[in-house]
């Protein structure tokens, strides 16, 4: 046989579409399953979104655009980024890409070299370590823990710092804990940056889903302008996941970088998706402030709920959408707990080791789902453990 390329051994996929397959099978089967695995919003795309995507078609925009996206969404990403984050980027410094997630690829595939160090949360998104393995770099991993509500330690990073550290990822909110670093806590992580020369991606998928405390952007510190990259996306609080959009805010050189990174990949972010991208930024804003109003009572709905099931406890998370329960108590592993709910309980989770070692004795509830689909899956459970 021939040998495929070591990256493409060392590149890996994501536990929630494995999962997703599982309860599937079991749907199949006949068993009812109630869903928490999938992170994706459960509403629809807002309608004045769709619309405007329909009328691009209409109107022809189904031809290439300049790989760096549309002048027209990327002056709305530099007015978003002014109002959102309190600095206007450049326009040369702003890129649009399909999704968030093209974001993450490109800008570690422009700034990591084999054998270089990359810090980043665990429990945390999977494609950080993954794109590091496959690149022939270093996982370091910053353990987030529950007596620090899941939230990165300046301290833990620059313990961790060496001379081959080359780029720290942050995510606030988290994935998948829904934590929120404090302002002084990103302060730091930046400082640590500025003083060794390090590299920052932020993701911010999660920036406009918080419910008790403001989002805030470690790249405000250098505008974006020399070592720090924003990253975020339309998938999330526009609930346009399946459009992939989404948009980067990088250091000049880098971001001219990007652009051939995107020339040599995918051509172009789709035209129509990008005329849908521009109404989200610029048309009605409410859709977002009322998913949050559902979203924050489900929230406190699941956190209840899960804490009244015996040997769960749940701390209360501060944005996005997951909630993140101990289960040590069950003296079952994650991914045991995690079997038996699907198997047992027709309730389909995520083993927290889906993001890393340090997500042992967890798992993750994705709570974009009903209230009273909530309310069954707490039954559900508690009757399971009886
Ligand atoms: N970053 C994080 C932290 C996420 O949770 C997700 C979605 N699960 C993404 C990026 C991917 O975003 P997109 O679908 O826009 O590529």
């Amino acid at each position: 046989m021939v040998e495929l390329s070591k990256g493409a051994n060392r590149i890996y996929g994501e536990a929630a579409f494995e999962v997703l397959a599982k309860a599937q099978e079991l749907e199949r089967q006949g068993k009812n399953i109630l869903h928490f695995e999938i992170g994706e919003p459960d509403m629809e795309t807002p309608n004045n979104i769709v619309q405007a995507g329909i009328q691009a078609i209409q109107d022809k925009k189904t031809h290439y655009t300049p790989s760096i996206g549309t002048l027209n969404l990327r002056k709305a990403v530099q007015d978003e980024v002014e109002k959102t984050r309190g600095y206007r980027p450049d326009l040369k410094q702003v890129v649009i890409t399909p999704g968030l997630k093209p974001g993450i690829f490109f800008s570690m595939l422009s700034i990591v070299n084999p054998g270089d160090e990359v810090i980043y949360q665990d429990p945390g998104y999977p494609t950080y370590g993954s794109v590091t393995s496959f690149l022939g770099a270093k996982n370091v991993k910053i353990p987030l823990l529950e007596e620090n509500e899941f939230r990165m330690n300046p301290g833990d990073v620059r313990d961790r710092i060496t001379k081959k550290t080359k780029l720290i990822i942050v995510n606030s909110p988290q994935n998948p804990t829904g934590s929120m670093m404090t302002k002084s806590e990103l302060d730091g992580i930046a400082e640590l940056a500025e003083e060794h020369d390090i590299f920052v991606v932020s993701d911010e998928i999660y920036s406009k889903m918080t419910y008790d405390t403001k989002h805030y952007t470690t790249t405000a510190r250098d505008g974006a302008k020399k070592r720090t990259v924003l990253l975020d996306g339309f998938s999330k609080y526009y609930a346009m996941t399946g459009w992939r959009l989404g948009y980067m805010v990088a250091p000049p050189k880098m971001a001219e970088r990007l652009n051939d990174f995107l020339v040599s990949a995918v051509s172009c972010t789709a035209a129509f998706t990008q005329w849908a991208g521009l109404e989200a930024l610029t048309g009605d804003q409410s859709f977002i402030s009322k998913m949050m109003a559902r979203f924050k009572e489900k929230r406190d709905r699941i956190v209840k709920g899960l804490n009244s099931i015996p040997n769960f406890t749940c701390l209360a998370p501060k944005g996005a959408f997951y909630a993140f329960p101990n289960i040590k108590k069950t003296g079952m592993s994650s991914q045991e707990c995690a079997d038996h709910l699907l198997y047992k309980a027709g309730v389909a989770v995520l083993p927290g080791t889906a993001f890393g070692p340090y997500g042992e004795g967890y798992l993750r509830f994705s709570y974009a789902t009903t209230l009273e689909k909530i309310d069954v899956a707490i039954e559900r459970i508690k009757q399971s453990f009886e």
